[in-house]
């Protein structure tokens, strides 16, 4: 989610950063949000004239770093500060804001690392400020010099003229050099927290007279992952498309940044808890239809059920922990708590042990997306598809939770998890006349050009028996080939390769099948 974020902020990034970033950039510390105590701290030491030679700032991007230096800058220059704010009117501040103030430089120390860049720098260190009271240098991205350039400036740092200002920026504190860390006053900058931000943006919003909702906003809030930077771009992302009049919603959010909206996952999961096959494979329709992609949907799930995961094992805290992972309309989040009630621990470790099972292999083959999806969610319902050990402890806590709640009548779907008959093995099948199908690599051959098709039919072992083929394969897959068009493909493709018209008939592999490891071992090819 957050990739896909990040990858739309950028290729937006040229269109809008100018516009709303640039425009609500902080310009007093009063105006940098979630940093109190660091702004508090340099407002008083500008304030009080206390100012240090060299500061140190370090945190995640679009903290405020770089907005904190700007505006120390200008503060220990103005005319006429205000409480330890610049007043950004005066000659000074004017001048620094438009960058044409020669005595504040901004290096960039990802393009200007090299020794010889800073000696340079240092070299001007020798002469007072031809303007304003201080020569403030602006080292942003500093550990990326190179060791001979943190040599360098390590002596002027040590015992710069009264009138440097050195502030140095980093988002990676651990490649600098304890020796350069050691002589600057260092603040941490923070990640800024989601309702700080949702503040801000609701500020920036009612003055753009960009309509948008809470909801739409938490959202955003969140995905920045504490960068007020990103928050702002990715409203202006969001906005930019927007009609005059028009309100976003966390719907129209979650579709221009590709995010599933969580009633489609929690909604699907309500199916799953209920065994209902149709609703689930309406809802993966609606998803598909929706284009976005399943890959990026199934990680959803996986994060979806890991969350679960979580908020089952922190009774105490669940409430806080929902409310801070998800979003999604007050109707589902009855359906949230419901699905907690229904789900053991062991029914989610197996969904999502299918899950990631599935997303491995979804990756590997050519087969259509959907269809496979379709094949995991069926799993899903019901749990005796499958001989995985998790689905037996799966299926076992289940029953152990209805025979908890005293349920007397058991699910409609119950047979399916009832002890299955006994096992017709593929050994039997031989015994009762029923050959292998000699021809079932040729035929492979034959279907190869339809690939959904061709990877079920390799999931399934074929026999003869007088006029017909019997295919034996998991319930699932034999439930996909059973229609009628992929049945015609598949006596189209048993015609071309025996040369003789068989009818085919599907047996569901039932009991624990010898061929079971075989199977795995093909799929995952
Ligand atoms: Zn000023």
């Amino acid at each position: 989610m957050a990739i896909l974020c990040i990858s739309f902020y950028k290729r937006r990034r040229k269109a809008v950063y100018q516009a709303l970033y640039r425009k609500w950039r902080s310009r007093t510390f009063d105006e940098i949000v979630g940093q109190n105590n660091i702004t508090s701290v340099l407002k008083k030491q500008t304030a009080e004239d206390r100012v240090s030679h060299a500061y140190l700032f370090c945190g995640t991007r679009g903290t405020g770093k770089t907005s904190s230096a700007k505006i120390l800058a200008k503060a220990v220059n103005c005319e006429k500060p205000s409480n330890g704010n610049p007043c950004n009117d005066c000659y000074c501040c004017r001048s620094i804001d438009n960058a044409t103030a020669t005595d504040v430089l901004e290096i960039d120390a990802a393009s200007n690392n090299r020794v010889a860049d800073v000696r340079e720098l240092i070299d001007e260190v020798v002469y007072p400020p031809s303007i304003l009271k201080k020569r403030v240098y602006i080292i942003d991205e500093v550990h990326m010099l190179s060791d001979s350039a943190f040599n360098a400036l390590l002596k002027t740092l040590e015992e710069p003229p009264e009138y440097v200002l050195f502030i140095l920026a980093t988002t990676e504190l651990n490649q600098l050099p304890p020796t350069i860390i050691s002589r600057c006053m260092r603040f941490d900058f923070k990640r800024i927290e989601p309702e700080i931000l949702t503040g801000l943006l609701r500020e920036i919003t009612n003055k753009e007279n960009i309509g948008i909702n809470d909801d739409a906003l938490q959202l955003i809030s969140r995905l920045a992952d504490g960068s007020a930077r990103d928050a702002i771009s990715l409203l202006d992302a969001c906005s930019s498309g927007r009609g005059e009049n028009d309100t976003l919603t966390l719907e129209q959010i979650q579709s221009q940044l590709g995010i599933t909206n969580n009633d489609t996952i929690i909604s699907l999961f309500g199916a799953i808890a209920d065994k209902n096959v149709p609703q689930a494979l309406l809802l993966i329709g609606q998803v598909h239809k929706s284009s976005k992609d399943l890959s990026v949907f199934m990680v959803d799930l996986i994060a979806f059920v890991r969350d679960l995961l979580i908020a089952k094992s922190l009774p105490s805290e669940r409430e806080r922990y929902l409310h801070e992972r998800f979003f999604f309309s007050a109707s589902a989040a009855g359906m949230l708590n419901g699905l907690l009630e229904a789900f053991t621990t062991e029914m989610l470790l197996y969904y999502s042990s299918v899950l990631e099972e599935s997303l491995n292999s979804m990756g590997r083959f050519t087969v259509n997306k959907k269809t496979f999806f379709e094949l995991t969610v069926i799993k899903l319902c019901d749990l005796s598809l499958s001989e995985n050990p998790k689905a037996l402890l799966a299926r076992i806590s289940e029953l152990e939770k209805k025979l908890t709640e005293g349920s007397p009548s058991p699910r409609k779907t119950e047979p399916k998890i009832t002890p299955l008959p006994n096992p017709p093995l593929i050994k039997e099948k031989k015994e009762a006349e029923e050959r292998q199908l000699a021809a079932f690599p040729e035929i492979l051959e034959e279907l190869k050009p339809q690939a959904d098709i061709y990877s079920l039919v390799r999931m399934t072992r074929m026999y003869e028996k007088d006029d017909s083929v019997i295919v034996y394969g998991d319930k699932f897959v034999l439930s996909i080939l059973n229609q009628n068009n992929n049945i015609k493909m598949l006596e189209s493709a048993v015609k071309s390769a025996t040369g003789k018209a068989y009818t085919i008939t599907f047996k569901e592999k039932s009991g624990i099948c010898e061929d079971n490891t075989l199977l795995i071992d093909e799929i995952t090819v």
